[in-house]
């Protein structure tokens, strides 16, 4: 079984389906692995099976399209994330010494700032619209040509299919090698599990980019013949999804949780029909449950949450629909807050340092085995042989388990703040801070304390119009969970820094705040 083979699978039973859908029309399955055929054996020309084709596009079809055509050639798609900077892409490049690079026509300049850091690949090819003097050729050269079928190459399932290069959140971003195997792994989960109603009348929104998780959901819907629309390929923006939505009738989408917040706190759901939704994908980050409940309370329980890593391809765990379905019953509310259970396939462990087991109840690090797991990272066997321990991937994550298998996640190790030398998990205090009707986020870090190693501060930023001080929050915080946990100090921000997948950098906040401690 390899990837490639869920697109070839689904056009034989489904030719005339629509495959890709952008703002100028559609591709049927049947054209569609016709072009999926042709482009391999295009990449076969000009580089080897098990090379890397690094790609940079905005979220349009070709995009997903090259992703797949370089799986089906036996090489490795590497997905850079379009809001990066151009020293990282040629870090990138570099590291996984690609042959190919497909860009999208936006990053042409990108390309050319590239070139300043690194060597470009010897094969560039540009998606869109091409003209003299751009990096490369056209990415329809690779697209034209006879049909010669699809190509010959024997694809092993433990064969690399997509290097993806981690964010870097806490040190140099290193490839993890996600195989056929892992990401097969990932499409039965979710068949078994959270979109088990996946058919071919189904049409997914592709809105976060696709470097990232929203394309492994995609390949979800692949494997069952829906449709994967890419009629946006600009920034979020609430007014153009729903419209999207509206106009597509968009049955599935996935979203990082502040998409999720943008979106619903927009008055342009009012102004839609949105009732083809069935299914929202959200995962990535933290989603905290004042958030969740607002969002369920607007668009219905089609919720699902995901919890994964680059390292253990997009689904470790899950919450699934029914779990969002809470009622009075305190313990499936409280359950709001957790990631779900175990994945189909996988085994979620909690260990302490040592690697040791730990009961239930008990946080500690998150330790997974499952056929989800990264071959290792690329060209990294130390930080390989760190990461995979007698074949159980250590997340990096903190979490533990309830009595119903259900996973809290509290926090990376590294931001797990240790005061007075007692552990606090900054996720439980933002989640009582998101409850409060002035705070907009809040990013709950550790800073240093003379007395007590570290000390509690609160990074707010408020709703628009909306005050509060110092004392009120503190207050609020100190109604709902022990003293010792309540913030030292809240200090007020226009913004918190994130990284181009949404996740807040608690990393840059600690080091901007170590510096310079603002008096309230
Ligand atoms: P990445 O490898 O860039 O996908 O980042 C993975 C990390 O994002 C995980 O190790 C978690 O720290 C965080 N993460 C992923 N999914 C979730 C989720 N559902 N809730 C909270 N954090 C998450």
């Amino acid at each position: 079984m390899n990837v490639p083979h869920f697109l070839i699978r689904s056009a034989i039973q489904f030719p005339s389906r629509p495959l890709w859908i952008d703002g100028e029309g559609t591709i049927s399955f049947g054209e569609g692995r016709r072009r999926l055929d042709r482009v391999a054996i295009s990449l076969l020309e000009v580089a080897k099976q098990y090379d890397r084709v690094a790609i940079l596009t905005s979220n349009r079809f070709e995009g997903f399209e090259i992703y797949l055509a370089a799986m089906h050639a036996g090489m490795a798609a590497v997905p850079m994330n379009p809001r990066n900077h151009p020293r990282e892409y040629a870090y990138t490049i570099t590291d996984s010494s690609a042959s190919v690079l497909v860009y999208s026509e936006e990053f042409a300049s990108t390309v050319r700032e590239i070139a300043q850091f690194a060597t470009l690949p010897p094969n560039v090819y540009c998606i869109g619209d091409w003209q003299e003097g751009m990096p490369g050729r056209p990415y329809d050269e690779l697209v034209q040509g006879e049909d010669l079928g699809a190509p010959k190459v024997n694809i092993d399932p433990d064969d690399v299919a997509w290097l993806f290069y981690t964010s870097g959140t806490t040190g140099q971003p290193k490839g993890a090698m996600e195989t056929h195997r892992n990401l097969v792994q990932m499409v039965h989960h979710f068949l078994t599990g959270g979109l088990d109603d996946a058919n071919e009348n189904d049409v997914m929104l592709h809105l976060a980019p696709i470097s990232h998780g929203t394309t492994s959901i995609g390949l979800v819907f692949l494997a069952r013949g829906g449709a994967q629309a890419f009629p946006l390929s600009k920034s979020f923006d609430p007014e153009k999804v729903c419209e999207a939505i509206q106009k597509y009738r968009v049955t599935a989408t996935m979203m990082a949780p502040t998409m999720v917040q943008m979106l619903v706190s927009s008055d342009a759901i009012k102004t839609h029909n949105l009732s083809s939704l069935k299914s929202i994908v959200y995962g990535g980050a933290p989603m905290h449950r004042a958030v969740l409940e607002d969002a369920m309370k607007k668009l219905g329980p089609v919720f699902i949450q995901s919890y994964g890593q680059g390292e253990a391809a997009a689904c470790c765990a899950a919450l699934n629909k029914q779990d969002h379905i809470c009622g009075d019953d305190p313990v499936k509310i409280k359950r709001l807050s957790s990631v779900g259970r175990e994945a189909t396939g996988v085994i979620i462990r909690i260990v302490n340092e040592a690697g040791q087991e730990l009961p239930t109840g008990e946080a500690g690090e998150i330790a997974i085995r499952s056929d989800l797991v990264m071959r290792g990272y690329w060209n990294k066997p130390e930080a390989t042989a760190a990461a995979k321990v007698n074949g159980w991937l250590r997340t990096g994550d903190v979490g533990y388990l309830d009595d119903g298998g259900y996973l809290f996640l509290t926090d990376r190790v590294k931001d797990m703040i240790i005061s007075g030398g007692s552990n606090i998990y900054p996720r439980e205090i933002e989640e009582v801070l998101y409850t409060h009707p002035a705070i907009a986020e809040v990013a709950v870090i550790g800073l240093p304390d003379e007395k007590w190693g570290e000390s509690v501060a609160a990074i707010v930023v408020l709703k628009a119009g909306a005050n509060a001080t110092q004392e009120e929050l503190i207050g609020y915080t100190r109604q709902h969970i022990a003293s010792y946990k309540k913030p030292k100090r809240v200090i007020f921000a226009d913004a918190l820094p994130k990284s181009s997948y949404g996740k807040v950098l608690k990393r840059e906040l600690r080091d901007h705040y170590k510096a310079h401690v603002p008096t309230n």
